[in-house]
């Protein structure tokens, strides 16, 4: 599956999977351009921050939504917390967090199979995931840093949906957004000793760098995946890395944390 960048016509740049577009579905990962953000949040900062306007974020977000094609009053976002937990979106949700920063409390992931309501996920080095189901007709998304990764959160969504909506994960289509690349992500032994308990393949998505690891954080999500029951290629990879992009991107990381944040989008079209 091929990752496309392009600029909508309201000047949001956003990145997507063409083939993820034909399965009743609308979704997008957003870049750092077209929106209305100053100084280190320039310009499509979507996460309310102590030095950016309210309602710059809140415009950025509109038109972030508007460039995808989804409804913004009715989009549902997590509080996250680098946690595991996987909340389900019901109807009344619909609009929790879209315009502040109180959506479902301690949740790093959604899932819902209400057509119309879009799930937003943030992150800025984190890997954004969104998963669809076009059997049972759901829907989902996440936010998995080193921790989430650790914790599985990938699988556990998928996990979740299967729960909730007999979701088989032979026919999940996940996509992986744009974040920190195993190019610039430098991690200590004790991080790489905690994927090293957690996955007997954990050499697969590390390599030594003097007294330092660089971890594959996009290989650790897909294996988990596919341990999980979903096939490799079903699984696509933006291979964008948010670290070595700044311009097109916002990188924690490679910008000291003093940066804006990124979203992911993804909503079931009605009448699908
Ligand atoms: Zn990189």
């Amino acid at each position: 599956m091929n990752f496309n960048i392009r600029q909508a016509p309201n000047g949001v740049w956003y990145g997507s999977f063409p083939e993820f577009d034909r399965l009743g579905v609308r979704h997008g990962f957003a870049t750092r351009l077209g929106g209305a953000s100053e100084g280190p949040y320039k310009s499509l900062n979507l996460v309310f921050r102590a030095r950016d306007e309210v309602e710059n974020v809140i415009g950025n977000r509109r038109k972030f939504c508007e460039a995808v094609g989804v409804d913004l009053t009715r989009a549902v976002g997590g509080h996250q917390v680098h946690g595991d937990r996987v909340g389900v979106v019901a109807p009344g949700d619909a609009g929790k967090g879209a315009a502040s920063s109180d959506g479902l409390e301690g949740t790093d992931a959604l899932i819902t199979n209400v057509p119309g309501v879009p799930l937003m996920i943030f992150f800025a080095d984190c890997v954004p995931l969104l998963l669809v189901d076009p059997v049972r007709k759901a829907v989902g998304a996440c936010h998995a840093g080193w921790r989430g990764t650790v914790a599985r959160i990938g699988a556990k969504t998928v996990q979740a949906m299967e729960r909730h909506f007999g979701t088989r994960p032979q026919d999940c289509r996940i996509a992986l957004g744009p974040s920190i690349g195993p190019c610039c992500y430098e991690v200590d032994d004790s991080v790489m000793n905690r994927f090293r308990e957690a996955f007997d393949w954990w050499e697969a998505a590390a390599v030594r760098r003097g007294e330092k690891w660089l971890l594959n954080l996009w290989e650790a999500n897909r294996r988990q995946l596919i341990d999980a029951g979903v096939p490799a290629g079903n699984i696509a990879m933006s291979d964008a890395c948010t670290a070595c992009n700044t311009p097109l991107f916002f990188s924690y990381r490679a910008e000291n944390g003093d940066t804006g944040n990124l979203a992911a989008v993804i909503s079931l079209q009605e009448g699908c």
